[in-house]
């Protein structure tokens, strides 16, 4: 195996082999632009050095004879005492891990290399400076050298030279300097530090491995669901000096700014400086902008380039570069990362300068971008006082007053408080207040934590661990750092897309691209927001190119009415149980009290017009569309009061003697009712099959209500949806009676209704049984939030909260099953009962409804095994929209 491979060997396609930053010096270098000449060390010489603690026995050669041809090319050998090749040792992974691994520059000087730079130079300062330079980064990285010690170092100096910056520290100082830091290295690291050449180089390398490992790395990696089995590349890449004087520096810059997307000059310059100076932020930098007037010549050529990138590229590139005495080198670039916004508004500029189609462009976002533009935002004009920044772990803008225990939020919420839940981090027990607050903050824990696992499937705003925030729960109170004290009852604000804390209340203002999606602000207006034209533009895009058909779940007219706005084409599942609450309670309550039939059919006789009612809505809200209509599914104790009500009622109307026979009966039904599995119990088809009348009444309401639509001119198009079947039994007897309530509406009224009778596909029985199944069926939705719960055997109400956070920690499963489909179990049911069904009836249609339906992931994966159609919730339709255009792109 090959371990080393110069610039000119790679290309930016080999990120897996060479790293990012590896396969981008490669990619610039074989564009002619100006790199340093280098090489690179691969991700698997790394693996090796991981796995095994030692280096591949190749490497060492090879880096040898890479070596020797750099110093052919350079003219100077590494070191050389009186005319070094000196190099920088760069870390660079597959992903950017930014800042998270160790890099070390100026390898190659000693003692004796330093008087031979000073004379290739010119300049004393400038030699000494370097050395120094790379005393501290070695010394801190690769020989774990308490940094602080050499920074603290560096300012007594400065404070007794009386200068303010390093750049006014002479020869001398510097000199001296070197001196204090030999000093510190060998007193901290009891050694000394390396004059031999090749051995700095050899151990820079082997703490660029190991930095792969480190904390802050591997944290990252833990947020970013990064492998952890990666390693990382190493990169030598010979040495260009910014800190040469004035007419040197060193700069980063974006090729378009990416927060808006904008063309122009996007970045920072830093006089006489060395790279990591920049970022460190140890003096002021100047806007890219002023380099023009710095070094026009610089300016012009580095503009060019960055043209040539983004051609070249086809999108927003970041670069860094430093200029040695009026000569540029570029020494970074990649596709740069941009926020939600500037990621739309990028893809469509790059289709209208050419550079990329219509469907590149759709590759270029993602749903999750899409509903991040969705969220109510925090008011940009709003003053604000940022306290602190987290992690962004489910988005949203959230304003409460600060409460530091579950107990408290519950209790202040109930009397009208809006609150932020703030805790070092929740446990299970916390779950009461975080259903209770507006937003949760925690100072601890990532991405996977409990706090953020559970906000995100409440659709909860979640900052967590925002560590510079010292939550003190006993107390009740926060310290922001500079030492403000937020104590309980405190307003404060979060930002949930951005990990933001703020001080107080920041006003909250709508999404611009929901106001777009209800029609209340349009694309093409002369004061149209940049951001919504894009948006528009991009969802064309993916409405052409999609194959799959959004639906949405909505169980009245007011959702379905936006469900159209947002572009849904039809209702894939409208809930019949959401009807049977509020004030018809009472009807549906003596219905399951029935003792007689007379009894029963007179509540279900009560019961019918409304339904009609319900149905009559829909259908004129969706006219011309599909819609779904599934028959009631739940166990019906939930139609019941709560047991320990009931008998606390019972009790204390017995002891007032007070008159209680309907409690009663309530009670004795709530205890017949009763069972240990409810969600494996008497629901679903079942009820139709042990309650007489009940799923007829329901037919018999769609199917009037159908015939109203249609004797008002209007175009209904309903489908009957059975669920919870396992066996084409089932479904057969209650086809049958359907059939039958259908046939006799129409006799009625003399209209051909062409109702569709369909089944929901959520227990494995009737995936594995699809192909009989599909005798009796016209259509199958595939209800995958049963589904998963009886493939997995989870109960979903109770796992999310329970040990899916251990199960994520353990890497069992990235994401959980109910957000995203588990392709390899419940995917595969829904992929081989989907061809089974299909063999049996061609035409079966397909959809699948339950939450997955609006899952970015999952929609890809619905598109490729063939369904129809998706549905979702209404909020969720332009994402369902957006991915089904990405998966047929
Ligand atoms: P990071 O991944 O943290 O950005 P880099 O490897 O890019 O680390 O290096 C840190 C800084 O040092 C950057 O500003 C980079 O431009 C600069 N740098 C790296 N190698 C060289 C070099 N050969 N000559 C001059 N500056 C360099
Ligand atoms: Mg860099
Ligand atoms: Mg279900």
């Amino acid at each position: 195996m090959k371990f080393v491979y110069d610039f000119t060997e790679g290309n930016k396609d080999l990120k897996d082999l060479l790293g990012g930053k590896g396969a981008n010096l490669a990619e610039m270098t074989n564009l002619g632009l100006p790199v340093p000449p280098g090489f690179t060390i691969t991700t698997e010489a790394c693996k090796v050095y991981l796995d095994s603690g030692e280096e591949p026995v190749a490497l060492r050669d090879e880096v040898s004879s890479h070596l020797a041809a750099l110093e052919k090319t350079m003219g100077k050998k590494l070191g050389q005492p009186d005319n070094p090749l000196l190099v920088s040792v760069r870390s660079g992974a597959k992903f950017s891990m930014p800042g998270m691994m160790d890099t070390v520059l100026n390898i190659g000087l000693s003692d004796k290399s330093v008087q031979g730079l000073a004379k290739q130079a010119g300049d004393e300062r400038f030699a000494w400076d370097s050395y120094r330079r790379l005393i501290q980064m070695f010394g801190k990285t690769v020989l774990g050298v308490d940094g602080d010690l050499f920074e603290d170092a560096l300012e007594e100096a400065k404070k007794a030279k009386k200068v303010a910056v390093d750049t006014e520290l002479e020869a001398a100082d510097l000199k001296k300097l070197v001196t204090k830091f030999k000093k510190i290295v060998k007193a901290e690291a009891g050694r000394d530090f390396p004059q031999d050449p090749r051995e700095q180089m050899d151990l820079a390398i082997k703490a660029v491995f190991d930095s792969w490992n480190g904390d802050r790395a591997k944290l990252y990696r833990r947020q970013e669901r990064i492998p952890h089995d990666l390693g990382t590349a190493v990169n030598i890449c010979s040495m260009v000096f910014g800190n040469l004087g004035p007419d040197s520096g060193t700069g980063v810059a974006f090729t378009r700014d990416p927060a808006s997307g904008h063309q122009g000059v996007y970045g920072d310059y830093l006089q006489n400086a060395q790279g990591e100076d920049v970022v460190a932020g140890i003096r002021n930098t100047v806007a890219l902008a002023e380099l023009e007037k710095i070094d026009k010549k610089s300016y012009d050529q580095l503009m060019q380039i960055m043209e040539t990138l983004e051609n070249h590229y086809k999108d927003l590139c970041d670069i860094e570069f430093t200029i040695e005495r009026g000569q540029l080198w570029m020494l970074q670039t990649r596709v740069g990362k941009r926020t939600a916004g500037a990621a739309f508004r990028i893809a469509t500029q790059l289709v209208d300068q050419g550079l990329i189609d219509e469907a590149e462009a759709l590759q270029r976002v993602n749903g999750a971008q899409l509903a991040q533009l969705m969220f109510p935002r925090f008011d940009e004009q709003a003053k604000v006082e940022q306290v602190g920044r987290g992690i962004a772990a489910s988005p949203g803008a959230a304003v409460g007053k600060a409460v530091f225990d579950s107990y408290t939020a519950v209790k202040w919420s109930r009397s009208g408080e809006k609150v932020i839940l703030i805790r070092r981090e929740t446990n299970p027990d916390d779950l009461d207040g975080m259903i209770a607050a507006e937003g949760i903050l925690t100072s601890r824990g990532g991405k996977t934590s409990h706090a953020a696992v559970v906000a995100r499937g409440m659709g909860k705003t979640c900052v967590c661990g925002a560590e510079e925030l010292e939550v003190d729960t006993k107390r009740r109170r926060m310290t922001v750092p500079g030492g403000h004290v937020v104590e309980e009852g405190d307003l404060i604000s979060i930002d949930g897309s951005s990990g933001k804390v703020y001080l107080g209340e920041v006003p909250v203002v709508p999404s611009p691209v929901v106001e777009y999606f209800e029609g209340r602000m349009h694309a093409g207006a002369d004061d149209a927001d940049e951001l919504v034209e894009a948006v528009h533009r991009i969802m064309a895009f993916a409405d052409r190119k999609r194959r799959l058909r959004v639906r949405a779940n909505a169980d009245n007219a007011e959702d379905a009415l936006r469900a159209r706005r947002f572009g849904a084409q039809g209702i894939g599942l409208c809930r019949t149980e959401h009807m049977f609450l509020g004030d018809r309670r009472e009807l549906v309550e003596r219905l399951i009290l029935a003792d007689t039939e007379v009894d029963r059919e007179e509540s279900l006789k009560q019961l019918l017009p409304l339904q009609k009612q319900d149905f009559v809505e829909l259908f004129e809200a969706m006219d011309g569309l599909p819609v779904t209509i599934r028959l009631l599914d739940p166990p019906l104790h939930e139609f019941l009061p709560d047991i320990t009500e009931l008998s606390v009622r019972v009790a204390l109307a017995e002891s007032r003697k007070e008159p209680h026979e309907n409690e009663l009966r309530l009670l004795q039904a709530v205890h017949r009712l009763h069972e240990q599995n409810p969600m494996l119990g008497l629901r679903g088809v079942r009820l139709g099959l042990v309650i007489p009348g009940l799923f007829t009444m329901q037919v018999r309401a769609i199917a009037e209500a159908a015939a109203e639509r249609r004797a008002a001119k209007g175009d209904p198009r309903a489908e009957i949806m059975i669920p919870l079947v396992g066996t084409v039994q089932e479904l057969e007897i209650v086809r049958d009676e359907a059939d039958q309530v259908v046939a006799e509406v129409e006799t009625a009224t003399g209209t051909e209704l062409k109702l569709a009778i369909g089944t929901m596909i959520e227990l494995p029985r009737a995936a594995l049984t699809a192909a009989q199944i599909a005798e009796a069926a016209e259509f199958f939705s595939f209800g995958t939030n049963d589904l998963t719960q009886t493939v997995w055997g989870f109960s979903r109400d109770d796992v999310e909260a329970s040990f899916f956070t251990a199960y994520l920690e353990k890497g069992i499963f990235g994401v959980s099953p109910f957000e995203t489909i588990d392709k390899d179990g419940v995917g595969s049911l829904v992929k081989a009962a989907a061809q089974a069904g299909r063999a049996t009836r061609p035409d079966l249609k397909l959809g699948v409804c339950g939450e997955h339906g609006g899952d970015p992931e999952s929609v890809h994966f619905f598109h490729e095994v063939g369904l129809d159609y998706v549905s979702c919730s209404p909020f969720r339709i332009p994402v369902a929209r957006l991915e089904a255009g990405r998966a047929a792109s």
